[in-house]
């Protein structure tokens, strides 16, 4: 029998014309405070010259992120990994999200928009992925690294006591005033890094929401997670994942515009899975949102084959969105939405 055809390679067609989101406002002033923070050598940079898997195969998705910094973003061919280079460094993250961050990616400088992790319609998808694999009874804890307003892990918790399970909360953040609303709501909150939820330690869950693509070395952190963890934790995760951008008129199902200087990694649910699985956690559940929820144990190899096709699997799904933009470009009411802005010279 002969061997299999090699699958021919698919090509990256992405958007060519992309001008990046409009600077208005707030979000000019922190571009303009982070270019600033740039120049005078407080916000550096330095290069990822591997994957996580350890691969220096890569291809080129696009070479700069939504605002125009020149951050390329690179597709391992060996495990479908995308990774930030150059990415900053550790440690002027702080500052870059103490004096940048929220102003430019929400285009707010009020608290609340700075502070709302998604609300109650993120917890009940939260509670609906994470709840079957948790005690159907008894009392829980459940700690929330990056917690924000702590408003999911409040509705997580009124959903939980529907059902006849008890928790009490936990969480951790940067933000001074986040740790303050999350005390009003019974939550006992922290404001420092996950180190500081070690001393309430082992958790039943831990949830991390729109917080793994952000981190510099997550199976650092993930180590540092699985540590907290009792025996039959659970460890939900949710990113927003990069086949999940045909879905999502939101970024216009362009990767330009989902890119961001921020997240330092972007995933799909089986690249997701290897970097868990390379860190001690198994995969119970997930799906391409990004929603998954993980054990921590051994949940078996993911075999080369999966795993090497899975950059092209990325690639024909950015396709397949490039194609869903196209089409919506080219209706009639979207063309003449452009020329009327064009007009009148608005970005
Ligand atoms: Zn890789």
């Amino acid at each position: 029998m002969s061997p299999d055809p090699m699958p021919r390679p698919v090509e990256l067609r992405l958007a060519q014309d992309y001008e990046g989101i409009a600077l208005n406002g707030e979000r000019r002033r922190c571009f303009n405070r982070c270019l600033r923070l740039i120049v005078e050598g407080r916000l550096r940079f330095e290069e990822a010259p591997a994957c996580l898997c350890g691969s220096k195969d890569h291809l080129v998705v696009n070479d700069k992120d939504r605002f125009g910094f020149p951050v390329s973003s690179l597709l391992c061919q060996a495990c479908g990994l995308i990774r930030l280079s150059p990415k900053l460094k550790a440690e002027d993250l702080p500052l870059f999200y103490e004096e940048v961050y929220w102003g430019l990616v929400t285009g707010s400088s009020e608290e609340s928009a700075v502070l709302d992790t998604g609300g109650e319609g993120f917890a009940r998808e939260l509670h609906r992925a994470l709840a079957p694999f948790l005690p159907a009874s008894g009392r829980l804890k459940i700690a929330e690294i990056g917690c924000g307003n702590g408003i999911k892990l409040s509705s997580l918790k009124s959903l939980l006591r529907e059902h006849g399970v008890e928790a009490a909360l936990f969480g951790c953040d940067y933000s001074s005033n986040a740790v303050a609303q999350c005390r009003k709501k019974g939550i006992r909150a922290v404001q420092a890094d996950l180190a500081a939820l070690s001393a309430e330690a082992p958790y039943d869950a831990v949830i991390m929401s729109h917080v793994l693509e952000h981190f510099h070395d997550p199976l650092a952190e993930l180590a540092r997670i699985r540590k907290l963890l009792a025996p039959q934790g659970r460890l939900y995760i949710e990113v927003p994942g990069v086949c999940d951008l045909e879905n999502r008129p939101d970024y216009d199902f362009d990767y330009n515009a989902y890119s961001v200087i921020a997240h330092n990694f972007n995933f799909n649910l089986l690249s997701l899975k290897n970097v868990l699985r390379q860190a001690g956690f198994a995969c119970l559940a997930g799906d391409e949102f990004v929603r998954a929820v993980f054990a921590p144990g051994d949940g078996g190899p993911i075999s080369d084959r999966e795993l090497s096709g899975n950059h092209q699997e990325i690639i024909a799904s950015l396709n397949r969105a490039e194609a869903k933009r196209i089409a919506r470009r080219s209706r009639p009411a979207a063309r003449l939405k452009r020329a009327v802005r064009a007009l009148l010279r608005i970005p």
